[in-house]
């Protein structure tokens, strides 16, 4: 008996061992091959002009009367003098006066245009930082192979990059089949609501229906995917909703002297102590689970082994996600108190506790159940709970030609990297387009260090001359790409 009871375990190890292992060795790859990139580039011109466009202080302020439209002005003047040759073959319209729409006409009027979009505003420099750079914030300095300056990453390397392409185009005779629009926002830094919110509505008024809208949006990077040696460069195919929730209690104050059991302090602490404790439920779905179906099959043994049979290992999958706030964001809606308001006098119970949470929404998690989560954790009825804010938005699609194609472009350029979709954290003017686009992607076409991420709204943001001029590759390919279909 005891015997017949061993040989039956043991098969069925054997029997687990040999269908796992057939999993991870039948994982097959979703890279494409890379093509290889034979065009010139202009590249003193290109260079020249992203030096110049960062000289003008096109910053946006969250109060907007402190922009200098005038400059904006002078920067739109700018592009008409640098590239004449898209001021004459491409229709270009100025919505709500400084958000920029070129047309490009295609020939084929059957089919649904493309969009490239970036955004040519930029984040202030704090005061008192300025002296830390080491090239002026706004010198387009040119050295040790770099550009450096506020925009040269966020986001006029896309603007120029993309009318860098474009004029290569042209310049080769190359007559698109779709029309194409390249869409450049003035205002993205400070949530776009005049720039990418009026384009869009503007044209779709006009009927005007996108097969895909390419924004910045994630990078190419290194050692950001634990088991993946190459770089990977992710592509956002949706991007987390954010919203803010006040969580607050009134009550009898009283004298400090004689204080109730329960204060309002303690109650509204004691309700986001519950909330950190409990967190929200973590699950390995959407552009997360996608992200790793794409890197997966490019892991070392052990961990294609791993995700190759994520429908034994998913529980440890998501333990090890949740010890890095960068991982954990990928798989849950985060929670992060910011403000926590209560007191006036050392001896006086206040009346009035209240704490601010900001939540990232996962997709598919609504405002009614993100509340409704939440007042079930606190437990408290006379906590009062507020949320105000958006949504994720919508997920794109991983196995259209659309995302292929953006795929493709990328790998082309970037022949060592494993291109994967991914779910952003921070907010973009992609967001805007989805009403008017099957799909909404989000990706710059440069390779960053962390360090580079920590410039982009802070000092000594700078771009390799390198970088940059396979940026202008890239749009170069996902125009030709894109045209092909
Ligand atoms: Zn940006």
């Amino acid at each position: 008996m005891k015997k017949i009871a061993l040989s039956i375990l043991v098969s069925t190890f054997l029997l687990f061992i040999i269908i796992t292992m057939f999993n991870a060795l039948s994982l097959e790859t979703r890279q494409p091959v890379s093509e290889p990139f034979n065009s010139t580039i202009a590249e003193n011109h290109a260079i020249d002009t992203l030096s110049k466009a960062i000289q003008f202080k096109t910053i946006s302020y969250q109060d907007r009367n402190k922009m200098d439209l005038e400059e904006f002005d002078r920067f739109i003047s700018f592009l008409e003098q640098s590239y004449p040759l898209i001021h004459e073959q491409l229709e270009l319209e100025k919505v709500n006066g400084y958000a920029l729409v070129y047309k490009w006409k295609g020939t084929n009027v059957n089919k649904l245009p493309i969009g490239l979009t970036s955004h040519y505003d930029v984040v202030p420099v704090l005061q008192g930082t300025e002296g830390k750079w080491e090239h002026g914030p706004f010198s387009g300095t040119i050295a040790d192979g770099k550009i450096w300056g506020r925009g040269t990453l966020d986001d006029k390397v896309g603007v120029i990059g993309i009318l860098e392409a474009v004029d290569h185009l042209l310049s080769q005779g190359y007559q698109p089949e779709r029309d194409f629009y390249f869409m450049f926002g003035h205002d993205e830094e400070i949530g776009g609501d005049e720039g990418a919110a009026k384009i869009v509505s503007t044209l779709e008024s006009r009927g005007i229906q996108f097969d895909f809208v390419l924004d910045e949006g994630g990078a190419i990077v290194e050692n950001m995917v634990p088991g993946v040696d190459q770089p990977v460069g992710v592509v956002g195919i949706s991007e987390k909703g954010s919203v803010t929730s006040e969580l607050s209690i009134e009550g009898s104050g009283g004298h400090s002297s004689q204080p109730k059991d329960q204060t309002n302090i303690g109650r509204i602490a004691r309700a986001i102590a519950k909330l950190e404790e409990t967190q929200f439920p973590a699950d390995l779905k959407g552009p997360g689970e996608d992200l790793f179906e794409f890197v997966a099959p490019e892991m070392s043994f052990g961990m294609k082994y791993v995700f190759a049979n994520k429908f034994i290992f998913e529980p440890v999958i998501e333990k090890i996600l949740l010890r890095q706030p960068a991982s954990a964001a990928l798989i849950r809606t985060t929670i992060a108190p910011t403000i926590f308001q209560a007191g006036e006098q050392y001896n006086a119970l206040p009346e009035k506790a209240s704490a601010i949470i900001n939540l990232r929404l996962m997709p598919g998690d609504s405002l009614k159940e993100v509340k409704d989560y939440i007042e079930k954790t606190i437990d408290d009825q006379d906590i009062k709970v507020t949320l105000n804010g958006s949504e994720a938005s919508g997920v794109s699609s991983v196995d259209s030609w659309h995302f292929q194609t953006i795929q493709q472009s990328a790998k082309n350029i970037y022949d060592d990297a494993v291109i994967a979709p991914y779910l952003m954290f921070a907010g973009s003017d992609a967001k805007h387009y989805d009403s008017i686009a099957v799909n909404t992607y989000r990706f710059l076409p440069v390779q960053l260090t962390s360090q580079d991420l920590k410039r982009m709204h802070g000092t000594n943001e700078h771009i390799s001359i390198d970088n940059y001029l396979k940026a202008i590759g890239f749009y170069m390919e996902v125009i030709k790409e894109s045209d092909q279909h």
